[in-house]
């Protein structure tokens, strides 16, 4: 490092060392660090980049095992933000070597001619924030302290080696090796007996290539992987044309893309798709060899449905079947305990057809366990195994463990964040932490990180982080801290997004489960790095919402809150409907909003498979009346649910609610008679009431045609449907008939007042807007007539009704009368068990397979209706052949 760098400076001498003072320390220097140093460089920072190792490079300096590569193809996994960089420099391969990649990241170094800031062989290893002077200071194992404004962390996700965990290690007398820490000499194998311990990529792609050489390679397998080949070769012409056709909207695309590489959004989901047609997609991408592609392209539903994942899984095992020729060594390579993608899939070159050499071995450690090493060799529970060289792919302690080895980092009020992570990372946005001012993480656990293309996530993390440094300056702010609040509601919002994905259902270093004692938790952001980019963007447009700013000569500023309210996929679904910049339903009329929600819902998933549908006509109040029969795959005579759409009383019709109902059906194991009752405004009010009881009377009667139970029947409904379910049930106590044994109300209107606070707060922006109830009140009701409890059930009698379950919704305008129902309904003392979606929008409960965060709803429901046709519940953890369902653990 240039003596020139190390400034002396006051503290120095009560230290008794040298202080170096920069505005900004950045630790690392791999893809991040590097790109960090050019941008605080040309935003005129002076900066230091402190790095352990000898040299730039970071994942691709440590490691150099045989095979390794990258597993994100080479044209995606480079910087963008220099369009000259980009043409001067050519790839030559699909997916770059580790020695290819190393070049690059130094042909950037000296481009951009970073070195002079950057102290190598230098370890940082304490950070303290130092109160008085708004500054941190970070001691290194070497050379000066480093004094700065701002301590940015770009240690990596994947740069922290995990001890192998296994007893004698010292005790071996041969070679040993790290993946991640590979030596930088040529290393010899040839004629020795190696053994290779972890199948995780670092293995797999190691494994093949240590084979090649080995005299004999024995592979000891905890848990199998999936690997899919990586048919390398030049970098793929169709992507290239596309890149070399639009570069900079390729880019853009990556950006907001969910997993940082330009795929288009798959909409088939699997349940659509035949046998033959979900092969050939499956061979497309087996041929494709791409890790993106395969976990995005085939179907919908295989990255956040169990039953969907598994038909890709099976596939998958049937190839390793196919290659592997020994049976019994071909079921050990099959992995049978998490969902494909839940557990980062790998990218080989060989892998499975390595195991049909004469000189490889597979070790089933699952069946006989590693007791130690030797000065010999290995020991399992069975036998031993005398070895040359042992080479640990046994991975990393990942997203937290370079970040929690610099310790302790002590924040304000003496805090170290080591106590502060006891339970997990706590982050807002994965970028800061509350306490911790000034201090940024790249890539750090809360951010999409390692679930996307790393390239493009480091980028947006430097590109924000500089960006707001510069802006601060710009209005002399000095310190950047995100608020309890923000990072309580981010907490929130990552859980949410991890009900999403299948990635908790999966031991791996996503969750922290390949450490001992580390706490458990899906790390990563889940909610893809598109959306994740624009909630990065959304706080600073709302003035740095969740951050409090000071500076010396300005007022401190705090704009505290959480940013995302709101479901995931809700948000997604409500910035879709935003960006459709739709006019007011009801300025459609009312014939044209009927077209509108037709067309609407013809590009929604189809409905899962029931037994069967059946489309008759009932008799009415007033003549007859369609229905559709939603009938169980299961020997019947099922319970049965009378229900009622929703559409204000005026759209929609007894198909319109279609998944919902097929969605119901499976889940609670009853007929579903959807009821197409007649509208307003050419029937007003109160013909959707009596249309509702008439057509239960008339189901309940002919329960047995219908294939149902004789006996009571239960209501259920959406929207302005479940006030005609609530409505029916009034009549039909008071009419002596039919039985109702319960009553399923979600979202239902019960009242006729506007002034609730929920009609305030989700007056617009949640798609049910507060003009659009006031049309279809207008619509459907005289004034004079509203307050009648046939279209305002709140304000009939509400004693001696069925039993009932009324689900409300956070953000939706109806909230408040729904609760005000089921209160007013257990006052009187009917049993009542409410459901409160948090962060859900009018329609999440019924948007099947478009909201995934509902499902945990609607298992709520189904176990209610269950319940009040006196069923078990509709699954029991732990049930002998129970699938599990992603559903049921989200649940
Ligand atoms: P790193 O490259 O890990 O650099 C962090 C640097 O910080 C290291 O050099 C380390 O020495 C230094 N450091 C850490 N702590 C300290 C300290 N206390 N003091 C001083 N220095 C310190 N991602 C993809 O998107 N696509 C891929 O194909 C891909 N392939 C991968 C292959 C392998 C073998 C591995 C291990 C990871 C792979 N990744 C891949 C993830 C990869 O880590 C990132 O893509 C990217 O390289 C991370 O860059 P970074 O700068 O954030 O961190
Ligand atoms: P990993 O995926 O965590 O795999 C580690 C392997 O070691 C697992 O098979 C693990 O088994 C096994 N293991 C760990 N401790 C063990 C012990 N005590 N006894 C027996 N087996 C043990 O680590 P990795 O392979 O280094 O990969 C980490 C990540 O780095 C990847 O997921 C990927 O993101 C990135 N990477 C990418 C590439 C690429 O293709 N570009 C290459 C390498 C790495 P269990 O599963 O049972 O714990």
């Amino acid at each position: 490092m240039p003596e020139a760098m190390v400034a002396s400076s006051a503290s120095e001498a009560t230290r008794g060392g040298t202080i170096q003072q920069v505005d900004v320390a950045v630790v690392g220097a791999g893809f991040a660090g590097l790109y960090l140093l050019h941008r605080l460089r040309k935003a005129g920072f002076t900066s230091v980049v402190l790095e352990e190792a000898a040299d730039v490079g970071g994942t691709w300096y440590w490691n150099r095992y045989p095979g390794a590569r990258c597993d994100i193809q080479t044209i995606d996994y480079s910087y963008t933000f220099d369009p000259e960089l980009e043409r001067a420099w050519q790839w030559s391969e699909k997916y770059a070597t580790q020695p290819e990649i190393l070049r690059y990241l130094g042909f950037v170094t000296d481009r951009y001619d970073l070195r002079r800031d950057i102290r190598f062989g230098t370890k940082v290893t304490a950070a303290t924030w130092e109160h008085a002077a708004d500054r941190w200071l970070l001691t290194t194992d070497h050379g000066a302290s480093v004094s700065c404004r701002y301590y940015i962390m770009a240690t990596g996700c994947l740069s922290a080696p995990k001890p192998p965990e296994i007893d004698g290690v010292k005790d071996f007398k041969g070679e040993v090796y790290f993946t991640g820490r590979w030596p930088h000499e040529e290393i010899k194998l040839a004629g020795k007996r190696v053994a290779v311990i972890g199948t995780g990529s670092s293995g797999i792609q190691s494994i093949p290539m240590i084979a090649e050489q080995a005299a004999h390679l024995t592979v000891f397998q905890r848990t199998p992987n999936f690997a899919l080949p990586a048919h390398n070769g030049p970098p793929p012409a169709d992507r290239m044309a596309l890149l070399e056709g639009d570069r900079a909207g390729y880019r853009e695309q990556a950006r907001m893309s969910l997993a940082g590489v330009p795929w288009p959004q798959q909409m088939s989901v699997s349940w659509q798709l035949s046998d033959a047609e979900r092969r050939e997609r499956f061979e497309k991408a087996w041929a494709a060899g791409d890790l993106v592609y395969i976990l995005t392209q085939l179907w919908a539903d295989q990255g956040v449905d169990v039953d969907g994942n598994s038909l890709l899984a099976d596939l998958i095992r049937e190839k390793i079947r196919t290659i592997v020729k020994d049976p019994e060594t071909a079921a050990a390579l099959s992995p049978h305990d998490h969902p494909f993608g839940a557990k980062r899939p790998c990218l080989d070159t060989n892998y499975y057809t390595t195991y049909n050499r004469p000189n490889v071995t597979l070790v089933n450690l699952r069946q006989e366990p590693i007791t130690g090493i030797t000065a010999s060799g290995i020991k399992t529970g069975k036998r031993g195994f005398d070895v040359d060289v042992i080479v640990f792919a046994t991975g990393f302690d990942a997203m937290t463990g370079a970040i929690m080895a610099v310790h302790p980092i002590t924040g304000r009020g003496g805090k170290s964040l080591s106590d502060v992570w006891a339970n997990g990372p706590q982050t807002y946005l994965g970028l800061t932490v509350a306490g911790f001012p000034n201090l940024f993480m790249i890539t750090g656990p809360g951010s999409p990180s390692v679930l996307s293309n790393m390239a493009v996530s480091i980028e947006q993390h430097v590109d924000w982080t500089v960006d707001r440094l510069m802006a601060m300056r710009e209005a002399g702010y000095t310190t950047m801290e995100a608020t309890d609040t923000a990072q309580a509601g981010w907490a929130r919002h990552m859980a949410d997004c991890s009900t999403l994905t299948l990635h908790r259902l999966a031991n791996t270093w996503y969750t922290g489960a390949n450490v001992p004692g580390k706490a458990w938790g899906v790390m990563p952001y889940t909610g893809g790095v598109g959306p994740y980019r624009t909630i990065c963007d959304e706080i600073v447009s709302r003035g740095m919402l969740g951050f409090r700013l000071t500076g010396p000569n300005v007022a401190e500023q705090c704009n505290d809150g959480e940013v995302v309210r709101l479901q995931p996929d809700v948000r997604l679904v409500l910035n879709m409907l935003a960006d459709m910049n739709l006019p007011p339903i009801e300025s459609f009329g009312a014939q044209g909003a009927r077209d509108f929600v037709a067309q609407f819902n013809a590009a929604r998933p189809a409905g899962r498979p029931v037994g069967e549908v059946v489309d008759g006509t009932l008799a009415g109040a007033d003549g007859p009346l369609p229905y559709r029969l939603y009938r169980p795959a299961t020997p019947g005579p099922h319970p049965i649910v009378v229900y009622f759409h929703g559409g204000g009383w005026v759209l929609g019709d007894e198909q319109s609610d279609d998944p919902f109902c097929r969605d119901m059906c499976r889940r609670t194991g009853m007929s579903f008679v959807s009821v197409g009752y007649r509208h307003a405004p050419e029937h007003r009010f109160p013909t959707a009431a009596e249309d509702g009881y008439a057509a239960t009377r008339w189901i309940a009667e002919h329960a047995a045609e219908l294939g149902g139970k004789p006996g009571p029947v239960m209501v259920a409904g959406w929207s302005a449907g479940g006030n005609i379910a609530a409505v029916t049930c009034q009549l039909a106590r008071d009419r002596g008939g039919p039985q109702i044994s319960g009553q399923l109300l979600v979202c239902p209107v019960t009242d006729c007042t506007f002034d609730r606070p929920s009609y305030h707060e989700n007056a617009t922006g949640y798609f049910l807007t507060r003009s659009l109830m006031y049309w279809f009140w207008d619509l459907y009701c005289s004034p004079a007539d509203r307050t009648d409890p046939r279209v305002s059930p709140l304000r009939g009698k509400l004693e001696n009704l069925p039993p009932a379950l009324v689900a409300t919704c956070e953000f939706d305008p109806l909230r408040d009368e729904g609760v005000a129902y089921a209160q007013a309904m257990a006052a009187a003392g009917v049993p009542v068990e409410q459901l409160n979606a948090r962060g859900h929008f009018h329609s999440s409960l019924t948007m099947v397979d478009v909201v995934i965060t509902g499902v945990a709803a609607r298992v709520q429901m189904a176990n209610a209706l269950r319940r009040f046709a006196g069923l078990p519940p509709e699954r029991k953890e732990g049930d002998e052949g129970v699938r599990p369902r992603s559903d049921r653990l989200a649940a």
